[in-house]
């Protein structure tokens, strides 16, 4: 889920996890997690999660096994990945992201 945190008087968007409910700080070790080969036309919600095993979560693996138990196959797309087709789909495509950065400090 997205979730606004205040922090130092400004609204900062953040990644949670939908497992284990933590920030995710680094898009190179999350994922999103999904339902997977579904008809032309589907519409499915995703599941932001700390990818693979990495610094010994295993938020990715239960993700995964919750769509497995329901009789799905789950899929999953690297969380860089992800948000670049989310800009570029919602015609904001990350070339133009540069534009917005304001030199911005991370919180
Ligand atoms: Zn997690």
């Amino acid at each position: 889920m997205i979730q606004i945190h205040m922090i130092d008087g400004r609204n900062c968007p953040m990644p949670m996890c939908d497992v284990c409910g933590e920030r995710i700080e680094d898009a190179g070790k999350a994922a999103v997690v999904f339902q997977n080969f579904t008809p032309n036309g589907s519409r499915l919600g995703v599941r932001f999660v700390h990818k693979g095993s990495i610094d010994g979560r295993t938020c990715h693996d239960k993700a995964e096994a919750e769509i497995s138990t329901a009789g799905g196959k789950p899929g999953w797309e690297e969380l860089k990945m992800f948000l670049a087709n989310l800009a570029f789909n919602v015609g904001f495509p990350a070339r133009d992201m540069a534009a917005h950065d304001n030199n911005r400090s991370r919180p």
